[in-house]
């Protein structure tokens, strides 16, 4: 629904959340900025992934590794080799495109058409050719289709070449001494270098995990739909080492485990799905996606990979640095398991997409009352956990001493919650603006709160108000709050 996502967007510039990068200067394509309430809830979800990694998993510790990265960490990862995207130019507009999102679109056009085996025989074809990395046939499959460029309607197309995503620039000084270094475009690789340091100074006993969030970049030729792909991002990853063997078994456990993760921020189920990977990568003996059902279709929001020891072996090999763990333990035969190089489950997910998914999966618009009373209203439906702010206080008017004692209140609780205190504009047009950046309380004081010290709260969702003692307050937005 391209409307609906329309909507989305602007609520997220209009309320503070999301505004283009250096907007003033017509923006910077593919890169966003997060205000006020959008920080929040951004800080929120990576607190919230961080301690469900690390405290609630024993044998999970955090690490937070530097963006720059010695040049041949990309070398053995095989992003220098492989990291490339198919790019295809248009002669008349001069507009590059990945040649797969080209031929991608064309199928969905076919489709919308009512052609959906020729859609379906267009997309098996292409990722053939893609597999096989035959650059030739594929340029020739799109000019075959008649695949024309969206800008210029033309057919004028170069050859398809590959185009790698990595930013690169330089360190030192002077022309000579400088070396070319990339901007990482993950973060996994700072863990596997990190992994004997860990394993060592943490003291940790295989199977065990590191678990990061931080920036990643990647030079996305075809940047839309919003935040969901951007050149400058965050990852959460968390590489799990195991004994070589067992790598299905805690595969099939992250699945579980991220899934539920996902359900209990409020994703309903059937909002989720499991996409198992047909095609693997080449460090991959299984992979899989957590997709969301975005507004514009169902789309990778979480990655869980089993990457088995490729990473570890070749940063042994060109570091010449032993990547191996000693495992004290004993197999069946009573035989200890020795030296090895761990396998590696990862999960990965990136908190910008995953921002995006709980926006699109927390707005609704809803139309209560008939005729006079009809009402409309636009509210985000987050999970109180997640919510930027989490309460309201307002005094109903400013006289009579109304306005301190909200304020009273306001300063009491601003330790433990994050909290607005308003006391412009009418009462109704204050818990509209509330609604719309998704605060799941409202605290209003009136004359009754003067003489009994109890105030009304009102429930975001429901729109509920109930008689609570101050004294109750904390207990009250505390037991919703906590995740
Ligand atoms: P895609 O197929 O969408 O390009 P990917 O398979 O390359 O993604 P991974 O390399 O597995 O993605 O990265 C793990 C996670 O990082 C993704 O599931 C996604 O949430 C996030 N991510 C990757 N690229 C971007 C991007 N350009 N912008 C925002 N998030 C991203």
């Amino acid at each position: 629904d391209k409307d609906l996502f329309k909507k989305i967007v602007s609520h997220a510039k209009e309320y503070g959340f999301v505004y283009p990068s250096s907007e003033i200067y017509d923006g910077l394509q593919a890169v966003y900025d997060y205000g006020p309430y959008g920080a929040e809830l951004k800080k929120n979800l990576k607190d919230i992934w961080w301690q469900s990694m690390t405290r609630l998993h024993a044998n999970v510790v955090g690490l937070d590794a530097a963006i720059f990265m010695h040049p041949l960490t990309w070398k053995a990862s095989g992003h220098v080799d492989s990291f490339n995207d198919p790019m295809i130019d248009n002669k008349d507009s001069k507009k590059r495109y990945r040649a797969d999102t080209l031929i991608e679109d064309w199928a969905a056009r076919l489709e919308a058409e009512g052609k959906p085996e020729k859609a379906q025989a267009l997309v098996t074809e292409m990722n053939q050719l893609l597999e096989a990395e035959n650059l030739t046939e594929l340029r020739e499959l799109i000019v075959r289709e008649g695949i024309s460029c969206p800008l210029s309607g033309t057919t004028n197309w170069t050859e398809v070449r590959q185009f790698n995503l990595m930013f690169s620039t330089e360190v030192g000084s002077v022309a000579e001494d400088a070396s070319k270094i990339y901007l990482r475009p993950e973060t996994a690789q700072g863990i596997f270098v990190n992994f004997l340091n860990v394993q060592k100074t943490a003291r940790m006993k295989v199977p065990f995990g590191i678990a990061q969030i931080g920036k990643a970049f990647r030079n996305e030729i075809v940047a839309r739909q919003f935040i969901f792909r951007m050149r400058e991002f965050e990852q959460m990853e968390m590489q799990f080492f195991v004994r070589p063997g067992t790598e299905m078994d805690w595969y099939e456990q992250w699945r579980e485990t991220r899934l539920r993760w996902h359900k209990a921020l409020g994703i309903p189920a059937e909002s989720l799905r499991i996409h198992p990977h047909e095609k693997l990568a080449h460090y991959a003996n299984a992979a899989l996606d957590i997709e969301f059902k975005f507004p514009f279709g169902f789309k990778e929001v979480e990655g869980i990979h089993s990457r088995t020891d490729f990473d570890l072996r070749s940063h042994q090999e060109l570091s010449r640095k032993k990547q191996q763990y000693f495992d004290p333990e004993l197999d069946e035969n009573g035989k200890p398991y020795g030296n090895y190089i761990p396998y590696v489950v990862e999960t990965s997910i990136g908190a910008d997409r995953l921002f995006l998914m709980l926006l699109c999966s927390a707005y609704r618009e809803e139309t209560t009352g008939e005729g006079e009373e009809q009402k409309s209203r636009t509210y985000l439906k987050l999970h109180p956990a997640l919510a930027p702010v989490k309460a309201a206080i307002f005094p109903l008017v400013k006289k009579d001493g109304l306005a301190e004692k909200a304020m009273a209140i306001y300063n009491e609780l601003r330790h433990d919650f994050n909290l607005i205190y308003e006391e412009q504009q009418s009462i109704g047009k204050r818990y509209a603006r509330q609604d719309q950046i998704g605060t799941p309380f409202c605290i209003a004081v009136d004359y009754d709160t003067m003489e009994n010290d109890t105030v009304t709260i009102r429930y975001r969702d429901t729109m509920e108000q109930k008689r609570v003692p101050i004294s109750a307050l904390r207990e009250e937005i505390g037991r919703e709050v906590s995740a």
